[in-house]
């Protein structure tokens, strides 16, 4: 056993833990678990755990049912809402015939990407601020849309009626390791952010698919549902999940600092930022991966639509926020929103940011002005695109643009975009209730 696991099962011993979960995640996003009594937690550090993955959406060929999971001690975390009895684990997936890394595990697609910054000399630190909307539950149990409060942006308590129950998330996820920067009302009644101190991108990814289900498991002890579903009400502001990166040099220094350009960024941050921009329109379908996601792209709601980068103005694609020394200076995304899985999109973005890199792209000049505001033709103008205007056309970009599919590994670009059309053309084939309202009296 490696000293790190060694460490894991003196903890467990130490402790009250009886389960282990083992998790991981498909290639949608969703997170999956398995149970294991904790008496089989050095065998599982040995040996790994077998599973059938057949039965797992999207994720195996059936000549390739056979998998391994692979405990990663570093993650061990007791659950902090089962009275410390449950810990997890996450897991790589090994595929058992070849006993390589599982070309369909997500965390397996972001750990190449990490690889490959790495070899071209980088480190990666991302951080992000994932937003979600605490609503009522009916008499059955079931989400509605309403919520128990009337606050706004910043707001306090007693108009922020929530806050008990988020600053027990906060201790909850902090129990987890979590390193938690700060939390607050958004904009929108019942909609609440936390944002995470950075950390490495495998770091930043694990800790997003752990926090959902953190958060939502918090919230249903207290009869509420938290949704990270982009756009739960129309007019309303939606759920973003805004991605800070930057990326360090072997010294350790930022390589996207530059104290003499004019907005304090390297030509390695330019280069990025241009190769993010050059790509956005196939990140798209990673970052914002639901017919819901494009109801939240649109003008007015402090989402992103125009691709393009500022280092003022929050309608723009990429921001730059201000650092205040120069370990902070980074970009920061703005158009992934929480239903995305966080290793593919970690993995998209920051493929398409080497490349800018490799290519030595130059990035375009910051938009200062309120682009929700521009007409076509000054968009036309300053040579602004607009992202994708719904998932089919989101698709459509991803399978024209062979980085991001290559990013992604042939097994997951093929079952991820297989699933994604299908759903679309789900949609596209439904009849709202919007349509009924406006058409089935008028005709
Ligand atoms: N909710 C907004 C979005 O959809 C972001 C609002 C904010 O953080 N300023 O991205
Ligand atoms: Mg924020
Ligand atoms: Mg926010
Ligand atoms: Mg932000």
């Amino acid at each position: 056993l490696s000293a790190e696991a060694q460490r894991v099962i003196d903890q467990i011993e130490e402790g009250d833990v009886e389960f282990l979960r083992l998790q991981f995640t498909d290639i949608l996003g969703t997170v999956k678990n398995v149970a294991i009594p904790v008496s089989r937690a050095e065998k599982a550090f040995k040996d790994g755990i077998y599973f059938d993955g057949s039965s797992i959406e999207g994720f195996v060929r059936i000549q390739e049912s056979d998998m391994r999971l692979k405990p990663d001690p570093s993650t061990f975390a007791v659950l902090p809402w089962r009275s410390g009895r449950s810990a997890r684990l996450i897991c790589d997936v090994i595929n058992t015939s070849t006993g390589e890394p599982f070309a369909g595990d997500p965390r397996a697609v972001l750990k190449e990407t990490i690889e490959r910054a790495n070899e071209m000399g980088f480190t990666i630190n991302t951080s992000s601020e994932p937003e979600f909307f605490l609503f009522e539950e009916d008499e059955d149990g079931r989400a509605t849309t309403k919520t128990n409060d009337a606050g706004g942006y910043f707001d306090l308590a007693p108009k922020d009626l929530a806050s008990d129950i988020r600053r027990e998330i906060i201790h909850g996820l902090e129990e987890m390791d979590f390193n938690i920067e700060a939390s607050h009302h958004e904009v929108a009644e019942g909609q609440y952010e936390i944002n995470f101190e950075y950390e490495s991108a495998l770091t930043t990814a694990d800790n997003i698919a752990t926090f959902r289900t953190v958060v939502r498991a918090i919230a249903a002890q207290h009869d509420l549902h938290a949704t990270f579903m982009p756009k739960p009400i129309a007019k309303i502001n939606g759920s973003g999940m805004h991605t800070h990166i930057s990326l360090f040099d072997e010294n350790g220094n930022n390589a996207f600092h530059d104290e003499s350009d004019e907005f304090n960024l390297s030509e390695t941050a330019h280069s990025f930022l241009a190769g993010v921009l050059e790509h956005a329109p196939a990140i798209t379908a990673i970052a914002n991966p639901t017919v819901n996601s494009y109801k939240r792209l649109v003008p007015g709601y402090e989402a992103p639509v125009y691709v393009a980068w500022s280092d003022r103005n929050r309608s723009a694609l990429i921001r730059k926020p201000a650092a205040r020394v120069p370990a902070a200076s980074r970009i920061e995304l703005r158009s992934p929103d929480p239903s995305c899985n966080p290793y593919l999109a970690l993995a998209a973005i920051i493929t398409a940011g080497l490349n800018g890199i490799d290519d030595g792209l130059e990035a375009p000049d910051p938009i200062r002005e309120n682009i929700y505001e521009f007409d076509e033709e000054t968009r036309m103008e300053y040579g602004i695109d607009t992202l994708p205007g719904n998932l089919g056309e989101a698709i459509d970009a991803l399978d024209s643009d062979e980085v991001i599919q290559g990013a992604l590994g042939d097994h997951v670009y093929d079952k991820f975009a297989e699933a994604k059309t299908q759903e679309y053309d789900e949609f596209r084939v439904d009849v709202s209730d919007w349509e009924l309202d406006r058409y089935l009296e008028t005709y």
